[in-house]
C-alpha cells in the first residue's frame, strides 16, 4: 500500500485556511474544492492511457487517451460530497456512484445505510473520496467492497488523514493481492477520544453542510 503526501506551497496555505475555526462555510466548500483538485492531479498519475493517433489541423501525430473502462468515482456520503465537484474538475471522464457509510457515535464502526453502485466494477480505476480518514473503519470497509466488485485498483483521496487511520488501512491492505494508494494533504498527530482528528479541522461533513 503506498502512501502519498504531495509538496505544494498551494496544499499548505489552503489547507492552513480549511483547518481555521474562523473559516466561514461558503469559504470552507471552496477551498475543499480547490484542495481536491490539486490531490486529485497526484491521485490521478496512475490512470491508464493507450496511444491515440489524431490529426491536428497541421500534421497527423499519435498522443494518449485514457484506456476504457472509464475512471470510477465514489464520494462516502455525506462529506465526501464536498469533493466529488473538485475531483471531477480533472477527470471529467469518470463514472460516479454513491456510498452512505455512518459511524456509531459511540462504538465508532462504520455502517453502509446507501448504496448506488454497479454490481460489477470489473477492469475500472476507483478512487474514493472521504475528506477525513480517521479510524480507518469507513474507508476498510469501502476498499474491500470495491475489491469485491472487481475493481482493478482503489486510491483514496482525503484532505487528511491520522496515523491510526493510515496503520488500520496497512492491516487491511499492505502486502495484499490488490493495488490500493491513499493520497492526502497531511497525516495528522493523531484522534482524540471522540475519533476526531488533531488538529484536524473538526467535523468535515457539518463544516461542509451544517450541523444538521
Ligand atoms: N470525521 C470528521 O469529520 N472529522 C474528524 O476529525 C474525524 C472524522
Amino acid at each position: 500500500m503506498k502512501v502519498i503526501i504531495p509538496d505544494h506551497p498551494l496544499l499548505g496555505h489552503k489547507l492552513t485556511q480549511l483547518r481555521d475555526g474562523a473559516t466561514d462555510g461558503p469559504t470552507f466548500r471552496r477551498l475543499a474544492r480547490e484542495l481536491i483538485t490539486l490531490l486529485a492531479y497526484e491521485a490521478t498519475r496512475a490512470l491508464r492511457t493507450e496511444q491515440a493517433e489524431i490529426q491536428t489541423p497541421v500534421s497527423a501525430t499519435t498522443g494518449v487517451k485514457l484506456c476504457m473502462p472509464a475512471p470510477f468515482v465514489v464520494p462516502v456520503l455525506r462529506a465526501g460530497l464536498g469533493l466529488l465537484e473538485g475531483f471531477l474538475q480533472i477527470l471529467p471522464e469518470a463514472d460516479v456512484g454513491f456510498l452512505g457509510i455512518a459511524r456509531d457515535e459511540h462504538s465508532l464502526m462504520p455502517s453502509i445505510y446507501s448504496e448506488r453502485l454497479p454490481r460489477s466494477l470489473e477492469g475500472r480505476q476507483v478512487f474514493v473520496l472521504d475528506p477525513m480518514l480517521a479510524t480507518g473503519g469507513t474507508l476498510t470497509v469501502t476498499t474491500h467492497l470495491m475489491f469485491e466488485r472487481k475493481a482493478q485498483d482503489v486510491t483514496c483521496v482525503c484532505l487528511l488523514a491520522s496515523p491510526e487511520g493510515v496503520a488500520a488501512m496497512k492491516r487491511a491492505f499492505e502486502g495484499g493481492e490488490h493495488s490500493v494508494r491513499i493520497v492526502t494533504a497531511s497525516i495528522d498527530r493523531g484522534l482524540n477520544q471522540k475519533g476526531y482528528i488533531v488538529p484536524g479541522l473538526g467535523d468535515a461533513g457539518d463544516r461542509l453542510y451544517g450541523n444538521i
